[in-house]
């Protein structure tokens, strides 16, 4: 990374600090190769630590909360379970998209407290429904890879269940094929200790990532999330992607459950339902909404159940 002296106006610590920026960006995308400091450069770092700064107060001051999406059988049409999704509302009222901030939680290691913080949210969410509503939902819960590698975390998830009156074949943490990919035996290991434990695993954004069949193989899953990209390649007549078709095939064979998100069209159920898909997560039937609202869904869903 290097900045020519002639931009770089100021003191010598403010070349260095630039030279910096411009090497962690050849770090990141051009390793082995340099990359000059531009001024975008500088304004997209500057606008990373101003967001990143206003994530970590949000998150000391509980500006931050979780939105809950139902997960609905496609055979018999009954909601199975919820996925947990979280929220960032500024004190000004914008909403930022986790696909934002997310990715800057992770570089940071924020993640880390962020994920405990949903974990407990969620599995106290998780409490209150089934006991509101005597059902016997799944809470589908994101876990990062970050996290998930940290040598805390299945110590975070016992005691999480342990102050939870929950119970843990009805928890399912979502995670990614990204997990595999720096270590997949211990990535093997801890998902054998959640199975043990009886909580499930599910691999999310299916198909987008670098998994090797054979870690996928060793992995003790409990089911493969088919990533939207793929169901919005599914068209009124036909799929322009072989994707839904090859994962609900690979699922079978590994003895997997099958689960498509961003589903928003009834020939796009369809569709899915005769590849033989398990579980359907989306628009279609409904959007990520709050814990009341949650409420209103689920008994208004089983009065149209009934009905049908
Ligand atoms: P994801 O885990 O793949 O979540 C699915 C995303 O698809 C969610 O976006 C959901 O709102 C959206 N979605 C579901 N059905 C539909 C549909 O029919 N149409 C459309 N247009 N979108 C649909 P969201 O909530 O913006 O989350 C984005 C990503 O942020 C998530 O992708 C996940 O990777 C990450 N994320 C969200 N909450 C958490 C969390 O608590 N922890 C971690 N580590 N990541 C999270
Ligand atoms: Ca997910
Ligand atoms: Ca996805």
């Amino acid at each position: 990374g290097f900045v020519c002296l002639s931009e770089a106006s100021g003191k010598a610590e403010d070349a260095i600090k630039k030279a910096n920026i411009a090497l962690k960006q050849a770090k990141e995308i051009l390793r082995g190769d340099c990359i000059e400091f531009t001024r975008e450069m500088a304004i997209k770092t500057e606008g990373r630590v101003r967001l990143l700064n206003g994530l970590r107060k949000a998150f000391d001051f509980d500006r931050l909360f979780l939105v809950y999406q139902p997960q609905v059988s496609v055979a018999s049409g009954d909601v199975i379970g919820v996925e947990a999704l979280m929220r960032w509302r500024t004190d000004e009222g914008e909403m930022i998209p986790p696909d934002d901030f997310i990715p800057l939680a992770e570089s940071s290691g924020l993640i880390v407290p962020l994920g405990e913080w949903a974990l407990n949210t969620a599995l106290l969410e998780l409490e209150r429904i089934n006991n509101t509503h005597k059902t016997e939902l799944r809470m589908g819960i994101n876990v990062s890879a970050l996290q998930f590698r940290h040598p805390d975390f299945l110590k975070v998830v016992q005691k999480a269940i342990n102050n939870h009156r929950v119970q843990s074949k009805n928890i399912e943490l979502e995670i990614t094929e990204s997990v595999a990919m720096l270590d997949a035996n211990t990535a093997v290991e801890t998902i054998q200790h959640l199975r043990q434990i009886g909580v499930h695993v599910a691999m999310d954004d299916f198909g987008t990532g670098y998994s090797s069949l054979s870690s996928l193989e060793k992995f003790r899953l409990s089911r493969l999330k088919i990533d939207k990209a793929f169901i919005d390649k599914i068209n009124e007549k036909s799929s322009s992607s072989q994707l839904p078709e090859m994962i609900i095939k690979l699922a079978r064979d590994l003895n997997l459950d099958v689960i498509a998100e961003g589903v928003e069209h009834d020939y796009q159920f369809s569709f899915l339902k005769q590849l033989g898909c398990d579980e359907i997560q989306g628009y279609l039937f409904a959007k990520p909404v709050l814990s009341e609202q949650l409420d209103q869904w689920l008994i208004a869903h089983k009065k149209d159940q009934q009905g049908s």
